[in-house]
């Protein structure tokens, strides 16, 4: 008599945890439009958790929006997202998602992006610790030892009481970078992250972006125009075309023997 009322209580439990998947973000049949405008078509795209995944494709093809869903930064018209299986319910137009469920989505993953948006008033330490103090309520001096750490990482300890201006663009991206690993995301989503720098510069983005797919268990998920990069960085090429997927498959494949003349006309005119 005594296990009933506990095995209700597990089933109870197990009801309420978000469920498993063994998927670290899943589209399913998404659609996004703005306006009369649609931007993604029906995508179904799964990702494994550590995979790395490059999209890629012609300008305004609907990549960064897959990211921003991903972040739920937008909403999708139509569609579920999942994220590690916790799916992000869009039933109803214009419901919004509850607060807390959001938070945590967005605690799962993390975004750079283009413009490096660190904040100018606040030194490299002070923008470091900002979210793991605020956000994750660490105490000053485990975000602070922590910051030391993910510096290091990036290669930039001697900087730590610099102010933004005082980097030049492609150390500002490699903070940025650190700012987000320091709040340890499951997902990290990349977006044009060198696409404002000066190729030399581009650079050392790029080496801290490799050694942090080589040496992490973070599920990538990149959109990028250097190809040389994508193709050495990831798993699987996703190639987008006019909001929707054209072609996937390994890097070798996709850049050197692609299925699709719309791959084949894009790499033509980026490589
Ligand atoms: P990509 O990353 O492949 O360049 P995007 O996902 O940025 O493509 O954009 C796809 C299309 O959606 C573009 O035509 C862009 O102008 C449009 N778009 C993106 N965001 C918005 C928005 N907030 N409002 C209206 N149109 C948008």
């Amino acid at each position: 008599a005594a296990a009933a009322p506990s095995d209700t209580t597990e089933a109870h439990r197990s009801a309420l945890k978000p469920q498993q998947s063994a998927y670290a973000i899943e589209f399913e049949n998404v659609s996004k439009a703005f306006g009369a405008h649609r931007v993604l078509v029906d995508l179904d795209l799964q990702v494994q958790p550590g995979e790395k995944v490059t999209l890629i494709g012609p300008s305004g093809s609907g990549k960064t929006t897959v990211l921003r869903l991903a972040m739920t930064l937008e909403k999708p018209t139509v569609g579920d997202i999942k994220v590690f299986g916790e799916s992000i319910l869009y039933g109803t137009v214009g419901r919004p998602l509850p607060r807390s469920q959001e938070a945590r989505i967005r605690r799962r993953c993390g975004m750079v992006f283009q413009q490096f948006n660190l904040f100018p008033h606040l030194t490299v330490l002070q923008n470091l610790m900002l979210a793991p103090t605020t956000v994750l309520g660490q105490s000053k001096e485990h975000a602070e030892k922590s910051s030391f750490e993910y510096l290091r990482m990036v290669g930039l300890e001697s900087k730590v009481h610099a102010y933004p201006a005082q980097l030049s663009g492609g150390q500002q991206q490699r903070i940025a970078i650190a700012r987000a690993l320091i709040l340890k995301p499951e997902i990290l989503l990349l977006d044009e992250i060198t696409s404002a720098l000066d190729p030399e510069l581009a650079g050392e983005v790029l080496d801290v972006v490799r050694s942090v797919a080589h040496e992490t268990k973070v599920t990538l998920l990149i959109v990028t125009h250097e190809m040389r990069f994508a193709r050495e960085v990831s798993d699987r090429i996703v190639v987008f075309d006019a909001g929707r997927v054209i072609e996937q498959g390994p890097p070798d494949k996709i850049f050197t023997n692609p299925e699709s003349d719309r791959t084949r006309a894009f790499l033509q005119s980026v490589l």
